[in-house]
């Protein structure tokens, strides 16, 4: 756990944050500021700064993460498709420096809005 992270605080339940899944490895929860009717929070409930700092010994979780976007689209009637975006480090646009993938979609097509 870290202090200042915003991602631990919610793990740790001390943010109250509505959690659509759970497990040993991680929590799953509404993006705050959604950029699709769907936009979910994959987040590992390890303190992990980033993709850049995954190693060999994290691949169970990598694959974990990534395994459950699929079910996790479904349950959201993302049947068309969905988005995944890591963002990583300050050129990559991450924010919060917790490992954490997005889960983007739109019911009605599969292209986002804005994308022509
Ligand atoms: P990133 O730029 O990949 O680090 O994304 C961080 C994301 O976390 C942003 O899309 C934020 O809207 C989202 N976010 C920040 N704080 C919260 C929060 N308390 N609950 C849910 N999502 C959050
Ligand atoms: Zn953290």
């Amino acid at each position: 756990m870290s202090m200042n992270c915003i991602f631990c605080k919610i793990i740790a339940k001390q943010l109250p944050t509505a959690l659509l899944y759970e497990d040993e490895f991680v929590v799953v929860f509404k993006d705050i500021h959604p950029k699709a009717r769907v936009h979910l929070l994959i987040v590992a409930k390890e303190h992990i700064q980033s993709l850049a700092h995954f190693s060999k010994e994290k691949a169970a979780l990598a694959a974990h993460m990534l395994l459950l976007l699929p079910s996790l689209a479904l349950a959201q009637g993302l049947e068309a498709g969905f988005r995944t975006v890591i963002n990583t480090g300050s050129g990559g646009g991450q924010e919060i420096d917790h490992i954490h993938f997005h889960l983007l979609g739109d019911n009605a097509s599969s292209k986002l809005s804005g994308e022509k």
